[in-house]
């Protein structure tokens, strides 16, 4: 079979994409200055659509909650559905709807940034828009990366996706109770997620039955009792 494969420069605007990856750095940097002068640990959360990432802010959320004061940016297309629900676990939520925007930059987040009470924060979550493409060329500013999978998503998507695996701190594979029926090995997904990052933490949940949380926490380095020092 004939494959015709995209050449690094090939694309026709390619100088503007590269203005615009780089100015999105600047801005990141910036965001990441913000964050450290308020002493705020930020996680940026990628996945598909309908991976978990809402139920997993939710369910670090409400671990984490006791100890610290927790913020939340909600990148959503059109809709405050997941903000909604973010809310109600007590976090301080900004919404922000991208439009078109398959993703969420740095510009975006930094304007959400003006709209917390950062000198109360001790975490953020950012909620990426749901993709695997473009989140991982746009940097925001945040510390760590965790990519939320379900195998819902079937047997191959680490595979076709390696990109948002290679810069990933934190991987989790959700919805393992679903895993038999979709016959997807979580195993397999872990032996991939770790091929192409080997340095990435791997940890399987079923956050539906909040399970694995903990090991996320862990993950992270989230320990109760520690800020952004952790
Ligand atoms: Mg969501
Ligand atoms: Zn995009």
């Amino acid at each position: 079979m004939k494959v015709i494969e995209f050449q690094e420069g090939e694309s026709f605007d390619i100088e503007l994409e590269e203005d615009l990856l780089k100015r999105n750095q600047q801005l990141a940097q910036a965001n990441g200055q913000l964050l450290e002068k308020h002493g705020i640990l930020a996680i940026d959360v990628m996945g598909s659509v309908g991976s978990g990432k809402t139920t997993m802010i939710e369910r670090l959320s409400s671990r984490l909650c006791q100890t610290k004061t927790i913020g939340v940016v909600a990148g959503d297309l059109t809709t405050t559905i997941d903000a909604d629900r973010i809310v109600e676990k007590g976090a301080q939520v900004v919404e922000v709807n991208t439009g078109k925007e398959c993703h969420l930059d740095a510009n975006l987040v930094g304007k959400a940034l003006r709209e917390l009470p950062l000198e109360k924060l001790d975490l953020l979550f950012i909620e990426n828009v749901g993709n695997l493409i473009c989140p991982a060329e746009f940097p925001l500013g945040a510390h760590k990366r965790l990519v939320v999978i379900s195998v819902t998503e079937g047997p191959h998507m680490v595979v076709k996706h390696p990109h948002i695996f290679r810069g990933a701190d934190v991987v989790a594979i959700n919805k393992v109770e679903l895993a038999a029926p979709m016959k997807v090995d979580p195993e397999e997904l872990k032996k991939d997620v770790l091929a192409v990052n080997p340095g990435a933490q791997v940890v399987k949940t079923s956050l539906v039955q909040d399970q694995g949380t903990k090991d996320v926490i862990e993950a992270l380095g989230l320990m109760a009792g520690s800020g952004a020092e952790a």
